[in-house]
C-alpha cells in the first residue's frame, strides 16, 4: 500500500504543524518518521547531552500519542540519505513531508534527500512551520531582505496584524488518516552510546501572568523573569503560533522578542556565510589573541568578575544561561579577553540546551560588533556597572559564585579600563585594512 512519509525534525509534535497537516490533507496514509542523525550526534563530545536527552523524550512522547491512535513513528539512528535508502525498500513512498530548516547543512542534506527521492519517483515537500515568517515574506521596499531590526520588525509586526499568519493547522482534524500499524521498535539512548543525565526540563507552556510582567522583569538574572521555553522553541514542542497568539495578547516586549528569533533565522537563510564569517566581512580581518588560559578560565567562570563567572557556571551547571548575562560574557570573552566571537560561539554550542544556530550565531556577532544590528564596536560593556544594575543585591552573583568576596575567588583577570581601550585600538586597526 503506498504511504506517505512525515518527517519530524525541529517539530516534535502533532499539533498544529504544517508539514503534517499538508501530508494528512494529500489522502494517502501518512507514517511519522523521526531521525537520530549519525552525522550530528557523532559530532557530539559529551555522551550525556541535555539536547538527545530531551528529543529523547518528546520523540518518546510523540510514539505513545501515535499508538494510541494505532498508528506508530518509526524511530531509526544513522544518515539521513542511507535511512530513506533504507525505507525506500520497506515501503512504497509517494511523499515526504517536512518543515524547513534554514541552516546550511540541513539544506545541503534536504536537497541529497529529495533528489534520491526523486530517483524512486517519491516527492519532497518542506513548508514554513518553526518561523512566523520566512524567505522572502518580509523584505525592504527595494525587495530585499533585511539587515537591521528596526525596520524589519515594524514590516514584521504590520503583517502579523493579519490573523491568517496566525492560525493553527488542524492536523485533528485528520489524524484518521495516519498509517494504522502494529507498534515499531525503536533505537533506545543506549543503544546510539548516549547516557540520560535524568534532567528536569521546563515545561512547554508560559503562565499569562510571567508575560504581563515580561518586561519589567526580564532584565533580572536573579528573577525568574523570562519564559525558559528556548528549548521547546528549538525542536518546536510548542507551536510558534499559539506562542506567538498568546504574546499578542499579554505583551509586545514578549512578541518583540519572537520577532528577533524570526529575524536571526531570515539573516542565516539570507546570509548563510555568517555562519563561518563576520556578517560585516571587514571584522574579519579582525587578529583577536586566543590565549588558552584566557579561554579556559572565561569557560570555568573564573574570570575574577562575578557577572561573567555567575553566567558561565550558569551555563556549565545547567545549560541555560540568563539573557543579560549572555550579553555580558559574550562581551567580556570577545572584547576584554580578545578571544574570536567563533570560540566562544562554539562554546555556547556545545553547552546550551536552547542553542540554536540562527540566534547564537546573531547573539555573537552582535557582541563582536560584526553582525547586522551591532553594537559600535567602541561599546564596550562593564560587567561591574552591569552586575550593579541588573543584579544589585547580587543574589544572582552569591547563587553562583559563592566564594565571591573570600580569598579564594580570583583576581579580576584583567583592568576593565585598559582592557576597553586595547580593543577600542584593536578593531580601529583591523578595520583600516579594508
Ligand atoms: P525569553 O526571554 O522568554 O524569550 C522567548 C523566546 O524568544 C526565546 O526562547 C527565544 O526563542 C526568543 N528570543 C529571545 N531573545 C532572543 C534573541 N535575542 N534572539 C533570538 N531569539 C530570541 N537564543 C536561542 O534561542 N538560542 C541560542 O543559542 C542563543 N544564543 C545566544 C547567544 C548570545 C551571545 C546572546 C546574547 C543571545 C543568545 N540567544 C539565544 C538569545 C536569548 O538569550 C535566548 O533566546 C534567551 O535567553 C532564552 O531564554 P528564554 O527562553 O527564557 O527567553
Amino acid at each position: 500500500m503506498p504511504i506517505a512519509i512525515m518527517w519530524h525534525r525541529r517539530d516534535l509534535r502533532l499539533h498544529d504543524n504544517a508539514a503534517l497537516y499538508y501530508a494528512l490533507k494529500a489522502g494517502r496514509p501518512v507514517l511519522p518518521l523521526f531521525i537520530f542523525d549519525k552525522d550530528i550526534l557523532d559530532h557530539l563530545d559529551d555522551k550525556r547531552d541535555r539536547r538527545v536527552e530531551f528529543i529523547y523524550k518528546y520523540v518518546l512522547k510523540l510514539q505513545d500519542e501515535l499508538q494510541q491512535m494505532g498508528s506508530s513513528l518509526i524511530v531509526r539512528y544513522g544518515r539521513p540519505l542511507e535511512v530513506f535508502q533504507d525505507l525506500a525498500k520497506e515501503y512504497e513512498i509517494t511523499n515526504v513531508f517536512t518543515n524547513y530548516d534554514y541552516e546550511t547543512y540541513a539544506k545541503g542534506r534536504d536537497a541529497e534527500v529529495a533528489a534520491f527521492l526523486k530517483t524512486v519517483g517519491a516527492g519532497f515537500h518542506s513548508y514554513k512551520d518553526q518561523t512566523l515568517f520566512d524567505r522572502d515574506e518580509v523584505l525592504s521596499g527595494s525587495g530585499k531582505p533585511y539587515t537591521v531590526f528596526g525596520p524589519y520588525s515594524r514590516n514584521w509586526l504590520g503583517k502579523l496584524a493579519d490573523p491568517f499568519y496566525l492560525k493553527s493547522y488542524p492536523t485533528e482534524k485528520y489524524f484518521d488518516r495516519l498509517e494504522k500499524t502494529q507498534p515499531l521498535p525503536m533505537v533506545t539512548l543506549t543503544d546510539m552510546g548516549f547516557e540520560g543525565l535524568g534532567e528536569n526540563f521546563p515545561k512547554p507552556t508560559v503562565d499569562d501572568a510571567l508575560l504581563k510582567q515580561y518586561q519589567k522583569m526580564r532584565d533580572y538574572p536573579a528573577e525568574r523573569g523570562t519564559s525558559e521555553l528556548g528549548i521547546h522553541l528549538r525542536f518546536g514542542t510548542i507551536s510558534i503560533r499559539d506562542l506567538a497568539r498568546q504574546a499578542q495578547e499579554t505583551s509586545p516586549t514578549f512578541l518583540s522578542e519572537l520577532c528577533w528569533r524570526d529575524f536571526y533565522f531570515q539573516v542565516l537563510d539570507h546570509f548563510p556565510h555568517v555562519e563561518q564569517h563576520a556578517f560585516r566581512r571587514e571584522y574579519d580581518n579582525i587578529k583577536f589573541l586566543n590565549r588558552p588560559e584566557d579561554i579556559e578560565r572565561w569557560e570555568q567562570g573564573m574570570t575574577g568578575y562575578p557577572l561573567v563567572d555567575a553566567g558561565m557556571r550558569q551555563l556549565n551547571e545547567t545549560g541555560w544561561m540568563h539573557n543579560r548575562v549572555r550579553m555580558v560574557v559574550a562581551s567580556f570573552c570577545i572584547k576584554h579577553l580578545l578571544i574570536d566571537w567563533r570560540i566562544g560561539e562554539a562554546y555556547f554550542a556545545k553547552k546550551l540546551r536552547d542553542y540554536d544556530l540562527a540566534a547564537n550565531n546573531g547573539g555573537w556577532q552582535w557582541a563582536a560588533g560584526s553582525g547586522t544590528d551591532a553594537a559600535p564596536y567602541f561599546r564596550v560593556f562593564n560587567p561591574t556597572a552591569q552586575a550593579e544594575k541588573f543584579d544589585p543585591k547580587g543574589e544572582y552573583i552569591r547563587r553562583w559564585v559563592p566564594e565571591y568576596n573570600s580569598l579564594d575567588y580570583p583576581a579580576p583577570i584583567i583592568d576593565h579600563a585598559f582592557a576597553r581601550q586595547r580593543v577600542v585600538e584593536m578593531y580601529k586597526e583591523g578595520l583600516k585594512k579594508e
